[in-house]
C-alpha cells in the first residue's frame, strides 16, 4: 500500500482532519495486515452516541449497539461497512430489490476536487480521493481530467493542477479538435489538467461493498421502504417503521428497534428527516447522461469542455453530459420511468402525465441524447461512428447550499442526540469512503470530528418540530 502523499496529509491537517486521517490510516493498516487493534475489544463493540463526547471511554467498549441504515446506495453501504468493521450490529433497509440502483447507478462517477468551493470543501474532497486509494485500491482509474478552454482556477495550494497550452492538448488526449474550441497554439487561453483525478465504475464498487458487507455479517433487507420512526418517551428515535414489498406481495408496517438510525437514502432524506422534525432542504437537480454503444479505447482522460463532458467506461461506452444543464426538467421523470424498458431510467417517482406529454418528454430526451453526442463528436471527431444506446436521468441528492450533510441531528435545546444520523451529499461518489469512515467514527466511537463541523444538519435551522419533548 502506498503512503499518503504530502499534499493529502497537509490537506487533512488543514481541514482539521489530522487526527481523523491518523486514526483511519492506523485502523486500515491494522486491518489489512491483520494486526491487533490498539484498543482491544473495540472491534467487538459499538457505543450509543453522545454528541458531547470526544474520546471513547471504557464504558463505550462494553455497550453493544444496533444501527439501522436507510438506503443501500454508495453512501449507506460505505457507512454500513465501516460500522460493521468496528463491531456494530448493522441492518440496511433498501426499498429497491437491489443495492446501488438509484443516484449511484445514474452517476457520471467522476472522482475529483477541482473548482470545489469553499476551500474546506475542496480539502474534504481531496481527503476523500486519497481514501479511495487506501480503502478501494484498484477501483479508480486515475486517468486525470482535462478542462478545455479553462485557465487554472485558484485551487488550494496542494492540489495538483497544470496549465496546458493548446499545442500540448493532443499529447494528453489525442484527436481533440482544438480549432472547434477556438484553441490554436497562438491563443492565450489554454486548458487545465488535473492529473490526480479519475473515474470509477459504480456497479463494481457496489459489488465490492456488498461482498465486504456479507463478510462482516451486515443484514441487508431489500424491498423495505422506511416510512417513519418509533419514539421513546424522551422523544428520541428508537428505530424505524418500514413496509416490505416485493415478490411475496405486500406486508403490513413493521418496526425494527435501533440505537442509531442513519438516513442515507439519497433524494428521500428530506422527507424522512422532516417526519422526524428536522429540516434538510434538497434541490431536485436532474442530470441527463447520453450513453453510447461501446467504441474502441479512444478517450484517455475525463474531458470537460464548455459544451459537454465526456468519459469512457471500462466496457467502452462513452458517457456524455451537457456542461450547461437545463434546470428544473422534472417533468421528464414520468417518461423516463415509463420507458425504463427502452433504456431510459430515472430515480424520481413518476408524476401523472397525459400520453401526449409523455411523448413530448420522450422526444425531449431523445433530442438531448443526440445533441450531447453531437457536441462530443464535434470536439472529438474520432468518435464519429459512436451510436447512442440510452439516456439516463438521475436526480442528485443535492443539499440546498451544495455542501454535504453529515452528522447527528441534535437540537439546540437538548444535550441528547435523538439517535438519528444523516448522511446525504452531492459528489457522493467522490466522498463515499470518507463519509463512511468519518460517520462510523462518530457513531461507533463517539468522536465529534472537527472535519465534519461545516456539514452539520443544524446549519439549515434548528429543530423545527421537537417530537416528544
Ligand atoms: C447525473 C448524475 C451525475 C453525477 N455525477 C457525479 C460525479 O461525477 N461525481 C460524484 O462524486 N458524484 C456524482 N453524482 C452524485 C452521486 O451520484 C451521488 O451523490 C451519490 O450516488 C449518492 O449516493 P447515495 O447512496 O447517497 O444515494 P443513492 O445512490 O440514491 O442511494 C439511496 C438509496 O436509498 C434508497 N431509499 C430511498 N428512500 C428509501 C426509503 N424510504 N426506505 C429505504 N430505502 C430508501 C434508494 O432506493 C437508494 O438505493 C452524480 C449524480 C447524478 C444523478
Amino acid at each position: 500500500m502506498r503512503s499518503l502523499p504530502q499534499w493529502a496529509v497537509a490537506a487533512a491537517a488543514a481541514a482539521g482532519g489530522g487526527a481523523l486521517i491518523a486514526v483511519l490510516l492506523r485502523r486500515w493498516r491494522e486491518q489489512v495486515s491483520g494486526q491487533a487493534e490498539l484498543y482491544p475489544g473495540l472491534q467487538a463493540s459499538c457505543t450509543v452516541p453522545s454528541p458531547r463526547r470526544s474520546k471513547p471511554t471504557a464504558a463505550d467498549v462494553i455497550a453493544l449497539g444496533h444501527v439501522v441504515i436507510v438506503g443501500a446506495g454508495i453512501v449507506g453501504l460505505a457507512i454500513a461497512n465501516e460500522l460493521a468493521r468496528r463491531g456494530c450490529e448493522v441492518t440496511v433497509l433498501e426499498k429497491e430489490m437491489a443495492a446501488g440502483t438509484q443516484a449511484t447507478a445514474l452517476s457520471w462517477a467522476w472522482i475529483n476536487a477541482n473548482s470545489k468551493k469553499p476551500k474546506h470543501y475542496q480539502r474534504f474532497n481531496m481527503l476523500a480521493m486519497d481514501l479511495w486509494n487506501l480503502m478501494f485500491p484498484g477501483y479508480v482509474n486515475w486517468c486525470g481530467s482535462l478542462l478545455l478552454n479553462e485557465n487554472p482556477k485558484q485551487e488550494v495550494d496542494e492540489y495538483p493542477c497544470h496549465k496546458v497550452e493548446w499545442s500540448q492538448v493532443p499529447d494528453l488526449q489525442p484527436g481533440i479538435a482544438c480549432e472547434t474550441l477556438g484553441g490554436t497554439s497562438g491563443t492565450k487561453s489554454g486548458c487545465s489538467y488535473f492529473p490526480s483525478e479519475g473515474i470509477t465504475e459504480p456497479h463494481k464498487v457496489i459489488n465490492e461493498m456488498l461482498r465486504r458487507a456479507e463478510a462482516r455479517q451486515v443484514r441487508l433487507v431489500y424491498g423495505a421502504t422506511v416510512t417513519g420512526f418509533p419514539w421513546d418517551i424522551e422523544g428520541d428515535v428508537r428505530g424505524v417503521t418500514y413496509v416490505l414489498h416485493g415478490s411475496q406481495g405486500w406486508d403490513g408496517p413493521q418496526t425494527i428497534t435501533a440505537d442509531v438510525v442513519v438516513l442515507s437514502n439519497g433524494t428521500g432524506v428530506e422527507q424522512l428527516a422532516k417526519s422526524a422534525g428536522f429540516k434538510v432542504p434538497l434541490l431536485h437537480k436532474p442530470g441527463f447522461l447520453a450513453h453510447t454503444e461501446p467504441v474502441k479505447d479512444v478517450v484517455k482522460r475525463v474531458i470537460v469542455s464548455p459544451n459537454c463532458h465526456i468519459l469512457q467506461r471500462e466496457n467502452g461506452s462513452l458517457v456524455i453530459g451537457e456542461s450547461k444543464e437545463a434546470g428544473g426538467a422534472s417533468s421528464v421523470a414520468y417518461a423516463v420511468d415509463r420507458y425504463a424498458h427502452e433504456g431510459f431510467r430515472s430515480n424520481m417517482p413518476p408524476a401523472s402525465h397525459s400520453e401526449e406529454q409523455e411523448d413530448e418528454e420522450l422526444a425531449e430526451l431523445s433530442t438531448f441524447g443526440h445533441r450531447a453526442l453531437g457536441a462530443a463528436k464535434s470536439i472529438l471527431p474520432v468518435i464519429e461512428e459512436a451510436k447512442l444506446s440510452r439516456v439516463t436521468c438521475g436526480y442528485r441528492p443535492f443539499p440546498e447550499d451544495g455542501l454535504p450533510v453529515i452528522g447527528f441531528c441534535s437540537s439546540s435545546c437538548s444535550t441528547r442526540s435523538p439517535g438519528l444520523y444523516i448522511a446525504v451529499m452531492h459528489s457522493g461518489i467522490t466522498l463515499a469512503p470518507l463519509a463512511g469512515a468519518a460517520a462510523a467514527l462518530e457513531i461507533a466511537e463517539g468522536l465529534d470530528l472537527d472535519l465534519l463541523a461545516p456539514y452539520r444538519v443544524n446549519r439549515f435551522t434548528k429543530i423545527f418540530k421537537n417530537k416528544g419533548l
